[in-house]
């Protein structure tokens, strides 16, 4: 079975939900080929010790990184946790992200809820 390859992003408000949703499944992600964008990963790597490999911040271009590689059908899912309540000064590229998304049919959760069905359809779809 192949290694399964994901993207995780959050938003500053929503950092500590990401961290607590790897931490949750750190069984499931520590056997997965993990990429993210720059503080993302960083807090990933320093606050549950999975190694990750990371973009630029994405407000610097982390969110296109990912988009990329995207296009480039290297990525199984991308999980996304948005902040709908803030305005983000790359929004932009975050609506590029998605798109990139749809055009090659990645899933993509873009809160808690569709992360852990995302997670675990891939994981269980092999
Ligand atoms: P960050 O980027 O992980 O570097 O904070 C996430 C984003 O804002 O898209």
């Amino acid at each position: 079975m192949k290694v399964k390859r994901i993207a995780l992003i959050a938003h500053d408000e929503k950092k500590p939900e990401i961290i607590d949703f790897v931490r949750r499944n750190r069984s499931i992600l520590i056997n997965c080929d993990l990429i993210a964008t720059g503080t993302t990963g960083k807090m990933i790597e320093e606050e549950i010790g999975l190694p990750i490999q990371r973009m630029e911040s994405g407000p610097l271009g982390g969110d296109q990184m990912i988009g990329a590689e995207v296009a480039r059908e290297r990525l199984d899912g991308v999980i996304f946790i948005r902040d709908p309540l803030t305005a983000q000064p790359h929004e932009p590229d975050i609506t590029a992200l998605l798109r990139v998304c749809d055009v090659h049919n990645v899933p993509l959760a873009t809160n808690l809820a569709t992360a852990e069905l995302i997670l675990h359809g891939i994981i269980e779809g092999n």
